[in-house]
């Protein structure tokens, strides 16, 4: 037997916090025990099963010990494969427009003015899901994310349509079917609640800026009106009217202490509506300043305290909840019937991964393939203790570091230690 080469040992209140990444189990030890993992590893371990027995039982038992003859690594890239690979699920994400009624500073994408999916693509668009539900046999599930620029902009030309089609060629086959949409929130109307319900649609992922000073200052309709209040109100809406939403609020250095007025502004909530809410934080990704960690936990606690659910990105395991962009069963087709995986990037045709045809089906190029294997590549995961829960990050991070050895928590040690010890704060206290 051997230790597994994924735990990590965490001093924690005068205890130590052992976390096993592949089984994701965690052990509090008393210090002595620690100890005794400590001289284990230094004179064999059959010395501990010798001296403790049911204590080297719990380590095999929780994954901290395993066979000498196990190949970690494989076992990871079964796991991945697992997740990646999976057959029962696709996940379709269509941008109607690239255009939106807004223009934030932080904003990766390039607005493109009047683009708009147009009928013929909208049918390649339709084709694409009878393509995959007529061809999967193993699919049990569809799901359709509208992404953009800002999605509800044709929200009767090209959503509901589509929305109308995917549900009845998905129930035709007997499959479960659901939407969701990455928007502004702005456009919603309350006529439009009815129909998304009818229309499967399940989830609503909704960015503020900060609160209202801050987000008005970013999100604008014009210099005497600002945003915030509409979407506020818009969020209630669905919220109230049993459509989950996620307000993912997007952080920096400056509007990072004036977000618990956000809470207050959500009185409105029924007591179900509430339930519908998750209140997730996210870094605006040109903010440098990496001490915001404390203030971050500080709200969240706070969200959870008013009752709130809340998301972490801390949380996230980006091996066994990878990004749909590293999924086999997916893909996502801009408004002018170009395909693409990440939608963190600019979507310029340079970058597309495949052509969607007139039947609907795609045929990828060589970048999809190479982003389907690009996971494992790089050296030094293959030796971190939390390769099971990072991966080496997404497979858009892998493919701008192909080539360089690279590491998405700077080849800090410290860095890692941390995100073991946020998870097990955050999910055992
Ligand atoms: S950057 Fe990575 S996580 Fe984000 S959408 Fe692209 S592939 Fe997914
Ligand atoms: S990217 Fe860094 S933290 Fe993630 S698995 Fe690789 S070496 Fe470990």
């Amino acid at each position: 037997m051997k230790f597994s080469q994924f735990n990590t040992y965490i001093p924690y209140e005068g205890k130590i916090i052992a976390y096993n990444a592949y089984t994701n189990q965690y052990l509090l030890l008393e210090f002595l025990l620690y100890e005794l993992i400590q001289s284990a590893q230094q004179y064999g371990i059959a010395s501990l099963d010798a001296i403790h027995p049911s204590f080297y039982q719990a380590l095999v038992d929780n994954g901290f010990v395993v066979e000498d003859n196990t190949n970690e690594i494989d076992k990871v890239s079964q796991l991945i494969d697992s997740v990646d690979k999976q057959e029962d699920r696709y996940i379709l994400i269509v941008n109607p427009t690239m255009n939106c009624n807004f223009k934030c500073w932080y904003c990766y994408e390039t607005h493109i003015k009047d683009s708009k999916m147009d009928a013929t693509t909208l049918e390649k668009v339709s084709q694409h899901i009878k393509y995959v539900v007529e061809n999967k046999p193993s699919l049990k599930e569809f799901i359709v994310s509208f992404f953009g620029g800002e999605p509800l902009l044709y929200y009767d030309k090209v959503v509901v349509p589509l929305l109308k089609y995917a549900n009845q060629i998905t129930q035709k086959h007997g499959l479960n079917f659901q939407a969701d949409f990455t928007t502004n929130g702005f456009l919603i109307k309350p006529n439009m609640v009815d129909t998304f319900k009818e229309l499967s649609v399940n989830h609503f992922q909704i960015t503020l800026d900060g609160d209202k000073e801050h987000h008005d200052t970013i999100r604008f309709v014009s210099k005497k009106r600002g945003s915030y209040d509409d979407i506020v109100q818009n969020i209630i809406l669905l919220a109230n009217n049993g459509l989950p939403v996620t307000v993912r609020i997007n952080y920096t250095a400056h509007n990072l202490d004036n977000l618990t007025s956000i809470l207050e502004d959500l009185t409105l909530l029924t007591p179900e509506g509430k339930q519908n809410i998750t209140i997730s934080l996210h870094k605006v990704w040109q903010e440098t300043d990496k001490s915001l960690g404390t203030k971050v936990n500080t709200f969240i606690n706070l969200a959870k305290k008013a009752g709130f659910n809340t998301a972490q990105d801390i949380l996230i395991d980006s091996v066994r909840n990878s990004c749909y962009a590293d999924k086999n069963n997916h893909a996502t087709i801009n408004y002018n019937g170009e395909v693409f995986k990440c939608t963190a990037r600019d979507f310029k045709s340079g970058n597309k991964e495949g052509e969607l045809h007139s039947d609907g089906s795609i045929t990828w190029n060589d970048k999809f393939y190479s982003r389907m294997q690009i996971k494992l590549q790089n050296k030094p995961c293959l030796e971190c203790a939390i390769l099971p829960i990072c991966g080496g990050g997404c497979s858009q991070q892998a493919i701008e570091h192909i080539g360089v050895d690279y590491c998405v928590n700077d080849f800090d040690e410290n860095k890692k230690k941390n995100i073991v010890l946020q998870r097990f704060l955050a999910t055992h206290l």
